[in-house]
């Protein structure tokens, strides 16, 4: 884990100024930790019997699709808005200025399936709280766990999710 972490560069002041950007570009550039990084993934839900990935647009993404190859499950998309092509459910949330909005397709799930969603960086928690509550305000799906990369828990992202599982592979205390 300490590999992974001296992977993650910070960028101070982007993209505005105060905000320490946790660049993971270097660790997805690596062969060997991205597999690593995939490989930690896959061994905490190797026995949960996933059947869908769910990656968060656009940096969930990376990580969901190669760990659903990994886990032999599906992946879908939790996108902004106007960007998937079919029907969509759709959540506004509060940002701290102003609100953002997330969609999933309409036939994104069948009933009684095990999903885990997944984000490169649990922030502030807001992104993946609208994710979670959009999933489960329309379907009937077993949300195992919210996976991410690393977790800034300076920001209390976790408590905001309050009984939702949440696991990061890293933490910024
Ligand atoms: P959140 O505040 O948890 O809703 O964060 C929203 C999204 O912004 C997450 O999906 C992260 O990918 C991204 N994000 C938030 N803060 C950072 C940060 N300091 N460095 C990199 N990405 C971030």
């Amino acid at each position: 884990m300490d590999a992974l972490r001296s992977a993650i560069r910070d960028i101070p002041d982007f993209p505005k100024p105060g905000i320490v950007f946790k660049d993971i570009t270097p660790l997805l550039s690596d062969g060997a930790l991205f597999r690593r990084t995939i490989d930690a993934f896959k061994e905490r839900y190797a026995s949960d019997s996933i059947d869908m990935v769910v990656g968060i647009e656009a940096r969930g993404f990376i990580f969901a699709s190669a760990l659903a190859y990994a886990l032999g499950a599906g992946t879908c998309l939790v996108r902004k808005p106007g960007k998937l092509p079919h029907a969509v459910h759709r959540l506004a949330y509060d940002l701290e200025y102003g609100t953002d909005t997330v969609e999933i397709h309409t036939d994104a799930f069948r009933p009684g399936q095990r999903i885990v969603l997944v984000d490169d960086v649990l922030a502030t928690g807001g992104t993946v709280e609208a994710a979670a509550r959009l999933i489960q305000d329309h379907f009937d799906v077993e949300l195992v766990e919210l996976a991410f990369l690393m977790e800034l828990a300076f920001l209390g992202g976790r408590g905001r999710l309050r009984d939702l599982p949440v696991h990061a592979l890293l933490t910024y205390p």
